[in-house]
């Protein structure tokens, strides 16, 4: 059982945009990082801030900006890595094989990471989110069956992640269906509206 604890120092270099995390900090404390230091750069992991990065790093790891900038794993630079025998390797060392394997394959599969070192991305100062929920009466069949035509063809600035819910109506024991959608674009409203309008007017965003 290793414990990670005191390993979660995040060293950025914001003129490069890269950052060396260690593998016991969260994905929270990596954004909060990122975020002391500019607003601009980001890294494109997933949503919820108590994931460790070193788990989460081994599994792929998606989130938010996967349409544009593709899995955490895919803006992963460089490695400290420690094998069995307690040698520590980096990218070159370990060979490429190995790095390809411990950013995805679970880590914990081939020894233990010490430190990854990432590549951040360009982000615009300002994105526009929103959310909506429509159950069936409002049509959520539909609007769902259209998602999965528009959500991966739309403009890569725009991700729109969905979730289903089943639900009691009010004090009654019927149950309805609720999707929601939520969604996050890389610009502002000026934009995305008239976006939305075209491609997808179902959703009814305004
Ligand atoms: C609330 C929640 C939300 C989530 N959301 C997303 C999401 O949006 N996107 C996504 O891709 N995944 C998501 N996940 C899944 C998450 O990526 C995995 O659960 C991940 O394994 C968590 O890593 P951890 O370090 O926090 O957990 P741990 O349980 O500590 O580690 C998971 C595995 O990785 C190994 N490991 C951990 N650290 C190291 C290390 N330094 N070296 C080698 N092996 C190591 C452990 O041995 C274990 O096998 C979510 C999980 C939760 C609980």
């Amino acid at each position: 059982m290793l414990d990670f604890t005191n390993m979660r120092s995040i060293d950025m270099d914001v003129a490069k945009r890269t950052a060396w995390v260690q593998a016991g900090a969260t994905l929270g404390e990596l954004y909060y990082k990122i975020s002391r230091e500019t607003d601009t750069l980001y890294f494109p992991a997933g949503v919820c801030p108590t994931m460790g990065v070193g788990g989460y790093m081994g599994g792929g790891g998606y989130g938010k900006l996967l349409r544009k900038y593709g899995t955490a794993a895919d803006n992963v630079l460089d490695a400290r890595f420690m094998d069995v025998d307690g040698n520590i390797l980096d990218r070159k060392s370990m060979g490429q094989d190995l790095f390809w394997a411990i950013l995805g394959g679970g880590s914990s599969s081939f020894g233990i990471v010490l430190a990854w070192k990432l590549s951040l991305v360009p982000v615009p100062k300002k994105v526009t989110v929103f959310i909506l929920n429509k159950t069936l009466e409002q049509g959520a069949t539909e609007i769902f069956h259209k998602y999965h035509y528009v959500a991966r063809n739309i403009d890569r600035n725009l991700h729109i992640r969905t979730q289903v819910f089943v639900e009691y109506i009010g004090n009654t024991t019927k149950k309805n269906i609720r999707i929601m959608f939520e969604g996050i674009y890389q610009g502002t409203t000026d934009a995305l509206l008239p976006l939305l309008y075209r491609k997808y007017p179902e959703l009814g965003v305004t």
